[in-house]
């Protein structure tokens, strides 16, 4: 009797670059494996909004046979401009909206010989942390369908934890990469702010978006974040700097390396998540590292403080649609109604909830007690850090207080959905660099690690990230 050989659609993008260097596999097959396994999953967990022709991705393919990613389709959050698909945002307002240019990410991909293989589920504009917000019906998690697969990047974490992608593209402004990698059981990596270009990336709140991967493995984040970074002059934000290779440092090992535990954070944790956490502490002295803990004072704030400043940016940046320019128009009958109609009908209930925040937040005779102070106390956190720092080479926290929940459990209660947040809010406030990974499982179901960096030390996390992972897989 043989074995059943595994499908090449469950394979990290690695060891398929690997096989197909060998010659031992052709995209063909792959692309084949990929459309078998969405044919049978998509319908219940609805992690895509669009998908490419597959002989169409085995066309593009060929012509990427010399390039470092040979042809290997990702999948890209829907947030994302691509030439070729729709990129709606999760939003009735873009339903129809085809950009005329590639993100520059997604330029990058090409660039370096990946195909697009479709666009994947989100929140509305990447606000929440279930994917339920999503104009197009909510994605589930393909660990238990019952349950959220974590917002807003849902349908990329759910495509790579269900083997209907290889690899995808996320965007966390205060958490999204993490969050749904950590309650899919996947990586996920939110680079520094401004090491991965913007441009091309539909802007929720600027002073905080960020484009990264969401694989199978740690080695797989560091292939594409090494494919992602690089100074781009079209996002003024973009860090000036050559990109590096970070899968060149990821076996260095942790020998000697500080780690700081956040007490905060390993404090709030209950039951059997604590003692999955109490683990991770264990793990990373077995691997040599020096575990110490650190504080965060001000982390507790960071919930109010992130909620004002992303809705404030949000309120300017929305501001765009109005029915006159990005495709969807709902009234025409006068201009009045023309704005308030289109606003009315193409934005969804959170969106709205947000714009409202962010409007009131910087109106004039409100803008220092809510939106001025929400900024002197995003400094405060980022002093907090800098800190933490001074004593450890990185920090461990959970990614989030729980396993995923389920659908519409936190539905009708925003301050809940937003609590979610909590461990990752305050490193998207500070611009610093986190990866979740695989870290155990609560009540059956995946708990993510969350290890954070300090500003362009993602050489650091990923190192700390792939020694850990190595230990659980011995
Ligand atoms: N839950 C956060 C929010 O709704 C995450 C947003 C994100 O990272 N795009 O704002």
């Amino acid at each position: 009797m043989t074995a059943t050989p595994e499908r090449l659609n469950e394979k990290p993008l690695h060891e398929l670059l690997a096989l197909l260097q060998r010659g031992e596999i052709s995209i063909e097959s792959l692309i084949e494996d990929l459309f078998r396994a969405i044919e049978a999953r998509e319908p219940e967990i609805h992690a895509y909004l669009e998908l490419a022709d597959p002989d169409e991705l085995v066309r593009q393919a060929q012509d990427q046979r010399e390039k470092p990613l040979r042809g290997l389709p990702v999948a890209v959050k829907d947030l994302i401009s691509t030439v070729g698909f729709r990129t709606t945002c999760g939003s009735r307002f873009l339903e129809d909206f085809r950009p005329i240019y590639d993100a520059t990410a997604v330029e990058k991909l090409k660039g370096a010989g990946a195909t697009v293989l479709g666009k994947t589920n989100l929140d509305e504009f990447g606000m929440g942390s279930s994917n339920e917000n999503s104009a197009f019906g909510p994605t589930r998690n393909p660990l238990d369908l019952e349950r959220v697969p974590g917002g807003s990047s849902g349908g990329s974490a759910a495509a790579v934890a269900a083997h209907l992608a290889p690899a995808a593209l996320g965007t966390d402004t205060g958490g999204s990469i993490r969050l749904p990698a950590a309650f899919c059981g996947v990586v996920g990596l939110k680079p520094t702010y401004g090491l991965v270009s913007r441009y091309g990336l539909v802007a929720y709140a600027s002073s905080l978006d960020q484009i990264g991967p969401i694989t199978k493995d740690v080695r797989d984040a560091a292939l594409l974040l090494s494919v992602l970074a690089g100074h781009d002059p079209r996002d003024s934000t973009s860090i000036n700097g050559d990109s590096a290779d970070y899968t060149a440092e990821l076996e260095g090992g942790i020998e000697g390396f500080r780690v700081g535990v956040v007490r905060e954070f390993f404090d709030a944790l209950e039951g059997e998540a604590r003692r999955v956490a109490e683990g991770w502490v264990r793990a990373f002295e077995g691997l040599g590292a020096a575990v110490e803990e650190v504080s965060l004072p001000h982390a507790e704030y960071a919930i109010p403080t992130y909620y004002l400043i992303a809705s404030s940016e949000a309120s300017a940046n929305l501001a765009r649609y109005d029915g006159v320019r990005y495709t969807r128009r709902f009234h025409d009958e006068s201009l009045e109604e023309m704005f308030s109609q289109s606003r009315e009908e193409g934005f969804g209930p959170e969106v709205k909830r947000r714009i409202m925040l962010g409007t009131y937040a910087l109106s004039a005779g409100y803008y220092e007690q809510w939106y001025g102070k929400a900024q002197r106390v995003r400094t405060l956190i980022c002093q907090d850090f800098r800190r933490a720092f001074e004593r450890a080479d990185v920090l461990i926290t959970p990614t989030a207080p729980t396993p995923a929940f389920k659908l519409g459990e936190k539905l009708d209660d925003p301050l809940q959905m937003y609590l979610c947040d909590a461990f990752l809010v305050p490193i998207s406030l500070a611009g610093l660099c986190a990866i979740s990974v695989p870290g155990g499982t609560v009540e059956g179901l995946p708990f993510g690690l969350q290890i954070v960096g300090d500003k362009l030390q993602e050489a650091k996390i990923l190192r700390a990230a792939y020694a850990f992972e190595q230990s659980r897989a011995r």
